[in-house]
């Protein structure tokens, strides 16, 4: 039996007649946090659902699943007693307070209710949201709503944490502290599982990121890894796309043939591994209408891909 956290090969998952997994194969051994990187209808939460039993995947017979040594399509409860998930959508109890809905949920775990009510405690403390444990869920900001849903994954002390898009639609203060608290969950050796969309999240807490499009995963390493061997160091972006076709014209990168040009219609990028040749460029510009910057996961996912990761957006 596998000794990984999470071992996947061969996944497929089609509803109707979208493939929503294609092919899939990962190995999580733990522990960390690994994010799943890709555009809205990549396939990020079918896989997570499939991990922890609430999506079937096609039957084959190449298909071989198995989360702590236990086969998601057969051993659902036991999955589900040794990690805690945070699905996206808000499944809150609306009517019930904020304590009120841990204790729920503690029950599930069969917790005995002083162990429950410590463990609450800390859990509101460690997120931040002691003072208010008898606030209505309906009374709550978007962002101690998913505090919350995180605190609630964590009721049962979970070696595993699966987040499916964590701070989606959170503004950046409160996506900030929530990676704050899942950087200190992995130092006490908590491995995640993440989805997200934000080229950020992944670079930030991930210490490996598989991008996924289309059902597929299309590369899978360390953040800065993935981009040190798929990508130039540094680019070049226009600023001004209604001057756009004057300013390419003008830039003809013929003097540095290790200039690579994409061209998106209407975004224009220039990457290069020395910046000197970038800033040797843009001296052909006037200092508001470029930008040279270090490349990141979004020019990896628009190179591997030839699109952006949140065009859907
Ligand atoms: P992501 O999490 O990366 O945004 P999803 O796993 O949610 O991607 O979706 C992958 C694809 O599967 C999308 O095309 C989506 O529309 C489709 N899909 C997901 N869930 C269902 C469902 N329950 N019924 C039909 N199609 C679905």
């Amino acid at each position: 039996m596998s000794t990984d956290i999470i071992e996947v090969n061969h996944l497929h998952k089609t509803y109707r007649d979208t493939r929503a997994v294609d092919d899939l194969s990962f190995r999580i051994e733990g522990p960390g946090c690994f994010a799943f990187l890709g555009p809205n209808g990549a396939g990020k939460t079918t896989t997570m659902k499939v991990l922890y039993g609430k999506a079937r995947p096609d039957p084959r017979d190449e298909t071989q699943l198995s989360v702590f040594g236990y086969d998601p399509r057969s051993s659902e409860l036991n999955i589900k007693a040794l990690a805690g998930v945070a699905p996206q959508d808000d499944n809150l109890d609306q009517e019930l307070n904020v304590l009120q809905n841990l204790q729920i949920y503690s029950k599930f775990y069969g917790l005995a209710a002083s162990k429950a009510a410590a463990r609450i405690d800390y859990l509101l403390e460690f997120m931040e949201l002691s003072e208010r444990r008898t606030a209505r869920v309906r009374e709550l900001s978007g962002g101690m709503k998913r505090r919350l849903i995180i605190a609630r994954a964590l009721l049962g002390n979970p070696r595993l944490l699966i987040l499916d898009e964590p701070t989606t639609g959170l503004d950046p203060q409160v996506r900030q502290l929530i990676w704050d608290k899942l950087r200190s969950l992995i130092k006490t050796g908590v491995t995640i599982l993440l989805t997200t969309h934000y080229m950020e999240e992944a670079y930030q807490i991930a210490d490996t990121i598989v991008i996924m499009d289309k059902g597929k995963k299309v590369l899978e390493g360390a953040p800065r890894r993935l981009l040190s061997d798929n990508i130039e160091s540094y680019v070049l972006e226009l600023n001004r796309p209604e001057r756009k076709d004057e300013l390419v014209a003008m830039l003809k990168p013929n003097g540095h043939p290790e200039i690579r040009v994409e061209d998106s219609g209407e975004r224009v990028l220039y990457y290069a591994g020395n910046i000197s040749h970038l800033e040797d460029l843009g001296s052909h510009l006037a200092p508001d209408e470029f930008l040279v910057r270090p490349s990141n996961l979004e020019d990896l996912f628009l190179r591997i891909t030839g699109r952006r990761l949140n065009d859907a957006q």
